[in-house]
């Protein structure tokens, strides 16, 4: 058999095309190898790159280069350089990296099949088009862990001033529900434990070109809730959809095209709803939510489905609102907060967290000031942070007379990092004595130890000493204590 190696570098949208990767290769008669020791471990080897920084690009060119050098030795070693670099750079991969055979953007990954012969039969070949091609029936080849990724949305229509996606990863477009339901089934069937579904915004799931499309009518979902949790789920309460009847006329056309895309209209609420509905003792989790598509109504079916985890990922980018103008975001400080505060009032115990660019071109000492005040009065529980980027395409690279300097940006990226520490704390902190549910992810022997570790379904990760392993158990933990990244608890007793 064929050995194939794919590192995978950035988001989690990589990683989920990674694992559609390996499915077609798979197909094809290659096996994935995990370790990289020389260069006769593979006969290909790929690299899925990441753009949103130019830390992470350069980190792409620099990883192959060792692969370059193999290649001199062993001429018949396939390199494949795939992902959003090579969306964007195109064939002036070769020019730099003469000794890569395939240069394959985010848009033909479905074309992989066929790129790979190709190159197999000795041709040189880039595939970076402007469109997405659609998408095929494969099976995925999932990592190994307890959660399943599943993509619900690819791209992204937001244009933030900084942000290179919606150039990588084209417009925004939503998958059926049906495509998403049957990959959550065959997940559950395979034994995974939780689902994520996975998009830039994922809360404008349904939209096409930008509005809701078509009435649906049905909700379906028996949205039981464990005692204690929240309501009882109202389905009159609860409606499917935001759109007018006129969009009922189906884009017939585009489903035959892509049959996987979704034409008719399903809101993220609706689509929770039917995988809430599910048999199986499984948990449910979303990201990324963007802040001002949150509507009440998913708050209200967080809230109404029992495997709906309450931890929402919503990035504020800033705490200035004349940042987030520049930054061309959709809200300000104060709507930010009216978000945050609606969601805690509602969601019992629901974690927030968020994403933060430090040094954003022109931000000032006091419009920084307030991203700090802002993560602190938020009690945000964990945020993701940056140094701001240049991103060439994008708007705000255009700006080179508003740059800061980078020892500004460090300064300020550190000190962002100091508070989001002490928040992460203080968030832990809260949990200390409390029982909670935790699905176990890993076992492993620590120092002589052996511990398990898993997360609560607000997303806290949590230690526990224990000599078996549980991993994919549900069990109920006692919180013991609290250290800035996770908790430590004690084993109460198993379910199940
Ligand atoms: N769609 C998500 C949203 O709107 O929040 C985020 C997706 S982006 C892949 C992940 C994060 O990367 C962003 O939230 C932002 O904080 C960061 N990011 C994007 N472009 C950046 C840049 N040019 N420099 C620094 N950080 C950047
Ligand atoms: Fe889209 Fe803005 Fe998120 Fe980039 S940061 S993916 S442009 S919403």
């Amino acid at each position: 058999m064929k050995k194939v190696y794919i590192e995978t570098l950035g988001c989690q949208m990589n990683k989920s095309d990674t694992e559609k990767m390996l499915g077609m290769l798979d197909f094809l008669g290659y096996e994935e190898i995990r370790e990289l020791k020389d260069k006769d471990s593979a006969d290909l080897l790929i690299i899925n790159t990441c753009s949103i920084r130019q830390l992470s690009e350069d980190k792409a060119f620099s990883r192959i280069g060792t692969w370059g050098k193999w290649k001199k030795s062993r001429p018949e070693l396939k390199v494949a350089f795939c992902g959003c670099v090579a969306q964007k750079t195109g064939a002036a991969v070769f020019k730099r990296m003469p000794f890569v055979d395939l240069v394959m953007g985010t848009h033909n990954i479905n074309e992989l099949p066929d790129l790979i012969k190709r190159i197999e039969a000795g041709e040189k070949v880039c595939a970076a088009g402007e469109i997405p091609l659609p998408e095929k029936n494969i099976e995925l080849k999932r990592a190994k862990s307890v959660n399943a990724w599943i993509t619900i949305t690819e791209g992204c229509d937001n244009f933030c001033t900084y942000c290179i996606v919606p150039y990588t990863r084209g417009r925004e477009r939503s998958r059926s529900p049906e495509t998403i339901i049957k990959e959550a089934k065959e997940a559950l069937a395979q034994g995974f434990k939780e689902i994520t579904l996975l998009g830039q915004n994922v809360d404008s799931y349904g939209k096409v070109n930008g509005k809701w499309k078509m009435v649906n009518g049905e909700v379906e979902g028996k949205g039981k809730r464990e005692k204690g949790k929240g309501e009882i789920f109202d389905k009159e309460k609860i409606k499917s959809c935001h759109c007018e009847e006129s969009c009922l006329q189906n884009d017939a056309a585009i489903q035959k095209e892509n049959p996987s895309l979704l034409t008719a209209h399903c809101s993220l609420s609706s689509l929770l709803l039917k995988l809430n509905a599910l048999d199986g003792d499984f948990r449910i989790r979303f990201t990324t939510s963007y802040p001002t598509d949150i509507t009440d109504e998913l708050i209200d079916t967080v809230i109404a489905c029992d495997k709906v985890c309450e931890c929402l990922h919503i990035p504020m980018q800033s705490g200035s609102s004349e940042i987030l103008k520049k930054m061309n975001r959709r809200y300000d400080r104060e709507t930010y907060f009216k978000i945050v505060k609606k969601i805690r009032e509602k969601v019992p115990d629901v974690t927030i967290t968020s994403d933060f660019i430090a040094g954003f071109p022109s931000e000032n000492e006091k419009q920084f000031e307030e991203t700090l005040t802002a993560m602190q009065e938020l009690e945000l529980d964990y945020s993701n942070t940056a140094a701001y980027s240049p991103r060439e395409q994008t708007v705000a690279a255009k700006w080179e007379e508003l740059f800061l300097s980078d020892e500004v940006k460090e300064d300020r990226l550190k000190r962002l990092n100091e508070q989001n520490k002490a928040n992460c704390l203080a968030s832990n902190n809260k949990y200390i004595g409390r029982e909670l549910e935790v699905l176990i992810d890993n076992f492993e022997n620590h120092k002589g130890k052996n511990i398990l570790t898993g997360r609560t379904r607000n997303n806290k990760i949590v230690h526990i000493p224990h000599g078996k392993n549980l991993v994919g158990k549900f069990i109920n933990v006692k919180i013991t204590g609290a250290k800035t990244w996770y908790l430590k608890g004690e084993l109460r007793r198993l379910e199940g």
